[in-house]
């Protein structure tokens, strides 16, 4: 439903003015239509016009731009794509699941060099990132898939001592060293999204918020999508609702929504910073399943997420606060940085990320060449939709290219299966994360 308070829905979503554009209230016509107002559609919006400055683009949002995902994650830019590599090795062979890494740290680059270039105020800071160990078992498990992505001969992360951590940052949790991987930065997410809408409108695209797409008719060749109060006719749809695609018929098993989570606090002080260090504000994240990811604002707040996710049946988006796991993320906080216990937490909110089977992105055609869709990069998606958009922007244009060719475009996805089945099946993979971690760590 269009007009929620998107101030509400994240911290990052209350840094910036932001005025939403106007609504759909007309007939339009375009060669493209996007869905979605988040990185994906920003990103496809923008490869489509840089490539086709020709081709008119029409991007419609529920909401406004950012509402989703984009607008409420951690900001981080980081490499990983699907599970550990060595999972995605099980799933699809060491070969493949190198050339994923290399998608992902290509992602990452062009994030940097998407901002730099576009000039995009989100507050980038290329501080690297830190993948610690909170108990032996994950400390086996680091050391493990550390020797795994060294065999696979991947390059861009190092394995760094435990007294080099400490140097860096110091939690009571960590046991021995982390990998260390100097490539990835931090960002406001909210400023990223809202900076992209400046640039695509820049170049002509028609952005149309507060304009959910509630039916999409196929007439004479060409697409209807229908709004409330107008409609869209397109030759190509571009299908960048993420969390929301179950509500498109093309797509509707290939994926699930799953909540995470995060709590903010006040900025820390300098008497907190002398104890814990943290001077290079680098993104740390843990080796369990269902991760903890932490970092710095730009104002020194730290911004402490996941441990916990949850699900949903049906239609039922309405996931975003979840008490239960506010509590055990501000518990955690204090369990990882003794120093902190007392300080304010100033902000919480969750949101839906997009969850295929093999919890692994699915992008290509859906039916024909005109209809493109991508999800399922989980809570990985922040540099992975900058490239997407580029490679959808491909797909679009019926171009070939590196990015086409990746072994994820257009591969089968397990589907879904129907209720009950499905609702057993997501339950037994989240319940059995969260009882290896219980058994795995010192955190319970
Ligand atoms: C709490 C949290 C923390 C995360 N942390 C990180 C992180 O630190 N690093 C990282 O890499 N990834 C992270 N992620 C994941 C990352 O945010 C996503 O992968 C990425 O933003 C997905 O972008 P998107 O454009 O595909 O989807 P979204 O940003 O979700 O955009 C989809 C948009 O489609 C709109 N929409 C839905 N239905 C319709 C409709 N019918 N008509 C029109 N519009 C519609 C929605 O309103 C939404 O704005 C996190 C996610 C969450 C929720």
């Amino acid at each position: 439903m269009a007009g929620q308070d998107f101030r509400q829905k994240s911290y990052w979503l209350t840094t910036r003015e932001y005025e939403p554009g106007d609504r759909l209230n007309e007939t339009v016509k375009v060669d493209i239509a996007v869905i979605g107002g988040g990185f994906t559609g920003l990103s496809s919006a923008y490869h489509i016009k840089k490539q086709e400055p020709s081709l008119d683009v029409a991007l419609l949002e529920s909401e406004v731009i950012g509402f989703g995902a984009s607008g409420r994650n951690g900001g981080f830019s980081m490499t990983k794509i699907g599970l550990m590599l060595g999972l995605t090795a099980l799933r699809f062979g060491k070969e493949k699941s190198k050339q994923a890494h290399g998608y992902a740290e290509k992602a990452v680059d062009y994030t940097k060099e998407l901002i730099e270039s576009l000039n995009i105020d989100c507050d980038y800071e290329h501080s690297g990132f830190l993948w610690v160990a909170t108990s032996e078992k994950f400390k086996k498990r680091l050391h493990k898939e550390y020797e795994f992505i060294s065999n696979l001969g991947i390059e861009g992360i190092e394995l760094i001592d435990e007294s080099n951590l400490r140097n860096r940052v110091n939690s009571p949790l960590y046991v021995g060293g982390a990998w260390w991987e100097p490539r990835s930065g931090i960002l406001n997410p909210a400023k990223l999204a809202w900076g992209w809408k400046d640039v695509i409108v820049g170049q002509g695209v028609q952005v149309y918020e507060n304009s959910p797409v509630i039916e999409i008719k196929k007439e004479k060749g060409r697409f209807r999508l229908l709004t409330e109060n107008g409609e869209v006719m397109a030759d190509k749809v571009i299908l960048a609702a993420n969390a929301w695609s179950h509500f498109f018929g093309k797509v509707k098993f290939k994926q699930t929504p799953v909540w995470s989570y995060i709590v903010m606090t006040e900025p820390l002080s300098e008497k907190h910073f002398a104890e814990i260090g943290w001077k290079g504000r680098e993104s740390i994240e843990d080796f369990r399943d269902l991760v903890h990811y932490y970092r710095l604002t730009n104002d020194n707040r730290l911004v402490f997420g996941g441990r916990d996710v949850s699900l949903s049946w049906g239609k039922n988006m309405d996931k975003d606060l979840d008490e239960n796991i506010f509590q055990k993320l501000k518990d955690d906080v204090q369990k990882t940085f003794p120093p902190l216990k007392g300080i304010n937490f100033t902000h919480q909110w969750g949101g839906p990320v997009s969850a295929t089977l093999d919890l692994f992105p699915a992008m290509g055609y859906a039916g024909d060449k005109n209809f493109i869709y991508s999800l399922g990069c989980v809570g990985h998606g922040v540099s992975l939709t900058q490239l997407n958009g580029r490679l959808l922007a491909d797909l679009a244009l019926e171009q070939k290219s590196e990015l086409t060719g990746m072994f994820f475009v257009n591969r089968k996805t397990v589907p879904m299966p129907p209720e009950p089945f499905k609702r057993m099946a997501l339950q037994g993979i989240v319940s059995f994360m969260r009882w290896e971690d219980r058994t795995y760590d010192v955190l319970k």
